[in-house]
């Protein structure tokens, strides 16, 4: 019996973060500096997803190393008693060719959540435009299973959290995975840092040495 190839050797693999800030939003150092500080790890692409603001740019691509475009976009529930939201990770599928896209710098207003139907409006508008969506966080966020196995169109789940997780314990999203895969789902899984900056310095000192 032949083993099992989890991964193939000679396929091309790539090192990147699909998730994380800069000043652009609420993390703490610039665009050029988390380009720099994850180019100096031997990244070879990464997403500056900030919080309703879109980054659609090929300023910073070189030849060993590219920006994705993308965003993150909240939608709050219950906000000040139970802290349940949403939050999608939009991601821009070139190949996807869509007619248009969201621009550079382009902001959104957070939707007001009315039911349901409000999140599945948004993962419908974002993939009108080419992307990707990705529903980040849930055990942070607050989300319910039964809710995430309603919602269609979404590519994946955030299964792995490192900021939610070194911040409050709650980075973990594969229960919400493995819920949706066992009704039949078909989603993907990633894992990202969303790093956003200081306070993973201090943590994690060797993780970024940026001015
Ligand atoms: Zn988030
Ligand atoms: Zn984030």
């Amino acid at each position: 019996m032949r083993d099992a190839v989890l991964l193939d050797a000679v396929c091309q693999k790539y090192k990147g973060n699909i998730h994380a800030h800069s000043f652009r939003s609420d993390g703490e150092y610039t665009v050029e500096q988390m380009i720099e500080a994850y180019r100096s790890k031997g990244y070879d692409f990464m997403c500056l997803s900030d919080h309703e603001i879109y980054f659609h740019s090929d300023a910073y691509d070189t030849e060993t190393f590219i920006m994705l475009d993308g965003y993150e976009m909240a939608c709050e529930m219950e906000r000040n008693t139970t802290g349940q939201q949403y939050h999608l990770h939009g991601l821009l599928d070139r190949s996807l060719l869509a007619e248009k896209t969201f621009q550079h710098d382009e902001e959104h207003a957070k939707p007001d959540y009315e039911s349901l139907d409000t999140i599945q409006q948004l993962i419908d508008e974002m993939r009108s435009k080419g992307n990707l969506v990705i529903m980040n966080h849930p055990e942070w966020s607050k989300n319910r299973e039964e809710d995430l196995h309603k919602l269609e169109g979404y590519t994946a789940i955030e299964i792995y959290n490192h900021q939610s997780e070194i911040q409050e314990a709650v980075g973990y999203g594969v229960s919400y995975w493995e819920y949706v895969l066992k009704r039949g789902k078909q989603v993907n899984a990633i894992a990202a840092d969303d790093a956003h900056g200081g306070r993973l310095i201090w943590w994690y000192p060797n993780f970024m040495e940026v001015g």
